[in-house]
């Protein structure tokens, strides 16, 4: 198994956009040129805004064109906790933004004619337990009563692997191909009014009270306004705000392709897209060139400047070995690539967006679910930032200038997290 820098999904562009030389002028400069920036640097231009795009690699190096492909109405937090945290008005109206968000992540690929594969098959939460089945049932709940699509599945007519007893279908959503997603998202930003500078990673953002200065290697931006879509990396920022985001990295391995007859034998009849239900998500799903990518379990803290980087080979082999555990039937399978990216975990557990300063709005909606939903967060910042009232989908997830309490998720509390999901399925075996 090869452990690899850059995504397993599609191949780096070929082209590089020019680095920023020299001082510019604009409207709005977008920092950070994801699933997110990109999305708001298109908005803008569409309306007319003299747009600038600076990203420090090529647009979308980030976790945008590394992800497991999932367009998820999923929140980050487990809905049964959201249901006894949060008040019945305030989940509904987070499950609005987020299903929300999958129709415009599918109307994205419509609308800029993406060829990436997209399944809208929804995507299973599903169990390996009897407690996690129980949990299934809880979520489905939850969710219905807050007036989401989702619905509770069980038994061979799910058609689930061997070993997966059912779970919780999400009815919205699916799965495609990241990179090539990107790669399309890249093309038509690059093709539209936007002014893309890559290569140029903003250093210094500084809110004068007039406008906002963006200091670049080689060059200076002035702006009207600024908008951060830098995810995991924001910390690398003093401007945003303290605590917004703790780097934490996510690594996936793809397989050697599999004849379909072979998921057939194991039962995976369905084909459906899975993430289990422990305390850190495993996901399995098909690809389109009929792998098996899978991904999560043991996932690793960083620190702004957060380095390129590979899976480390304990935790690829931890995922092997979870892939073995899981589809018994499939351990001939050779394990071809790993590769992984930076997400960035809020505080809250849920997506934020925000106002960094009087001129700086901020954007962080990942917790390691934010594909469909960054670009949706992207959309709605861009209009806010020409001044139009909060959307109902931007005030679901609002935080205005509110700080940050510190985070909980650190090193010790993420393997301490990994110990009790093995725990839990050594219980399992036990009891089966
Ligand atoms: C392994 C993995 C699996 C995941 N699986 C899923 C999934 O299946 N479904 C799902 O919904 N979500 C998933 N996610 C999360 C999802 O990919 C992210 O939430 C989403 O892509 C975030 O988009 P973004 O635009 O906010 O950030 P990013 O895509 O991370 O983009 C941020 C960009 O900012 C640039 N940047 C950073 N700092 C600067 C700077 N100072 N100046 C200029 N540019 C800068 C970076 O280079 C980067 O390109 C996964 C993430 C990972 C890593």
């Amino acid at each position: 198994m090869r452990l690899i820098h850059e995504t397993g999904w599609a191949a780096t562009p070929t082209t590089v956009e020019q680095p920023l030389t020299g001082d510019i002028d604009c409207d709005v400069v977008v920092i950070g040129g994801g699933g997110g920036g990109m999305s708001a640097a298109l908005r803008l231009a569409d309306k007319g805004v003299d747009v600038v795009l600076l990203e420090a690699k090529t647009l979308g190096w980030g976790a945008s064109s590394r992800n497991a492909g999932y367009i998820t109405n999923s929140i980050a937090a487990d809905p049964e906790l959201l249901g006894l945290l949060l008040k019945p008005e305030r989940l509904r109206n987070l499950y609005r933004y987020a299903e929300n968000a999958v129709h415009f992540a599918e109307g994205a690929i419509s609308r800029h004619g993406i060829d990436c594969g997209y399944q809208s098959e929804g995507i299973v939460m599903a169990a390996v337990s009897k407690g996690q089945l129980r949990h299934a049932r809880r979520n489905a709940k939850v969710l219905a009563d807050a007036g989401s699509s989702a619905e509770f599945i069980e038994g061979p007519e799910a058609g689930l692997p061997q070993g997966f007893l059912g779970g919780m279908r999400e009815g919205v959503g699916g799965t495609l191909n990241p990179g090539e997603f990107v790669l399309g998202l890249r093309a038509a930003t690059i093709a539209s009014d936007v002014r893309v500078y890559e290569h140029t990673p903003a250093h210094d953002v500084t809110d004068t009270g007039g406008g906002v200065t963006v200091d670049t290697p080689e060059g200076r931006v002035r702006a009207r306004k600024a908008l951060l879509t830098t995810n995991a990396y924001s910390a690398g920022l003093s401007i945003a705000p303290k605590n917004l985001a703790t780097p934490v990295w996510t690594s996936l391995v793809e397989t050697e392709p599999v004849a379909p007859e072979r998921l057939d034998e194991i039962g995976w009849t369905s084909r459906a897209p899975m993430v289990t239900l422990h305390m850190i998500l495993e996901s399995y799903r098909v690809t389109p060139r009929g792998t098996i990518v899978f991904g999560t379990r043991r996932v690793q803290t960083g620190r702004n400047p957060l380095p390129d980087r590979t899976p480390a080979r304990n935790v690829a082999d931890d995922l092997v070995r979870g892939f073995h555990d899981r589809f018994p039937g499939l351990r001939d399978i050779e394990p071809q690539k790993a590769w992984g990216g930076w997400i960035g975990m809020s505080s809250t557990w849920l997506p934020v967006a925000g106002e960094a300063s009087d001129n700086v709005l901020y954007s962080l909606a990942c917790n390691g679910h934010g594909f469909a939903q960054a670009q949706y967060v992207g959309h709605l910042l861009a209009d806010r930032i020409c001044d139009a009232p909060l959307h109902d989908d931007l005030a679901a997830i609002w935080r205005g200038r509110k700080r940050f309490r510190p985070s909980l998720v650190s090193g010790p509390v993420l393997h301490a997290g990994w110990l009790a999901d093995r725990a839990s399925d050594r219980l399992a075996a036990l009891t089966k």
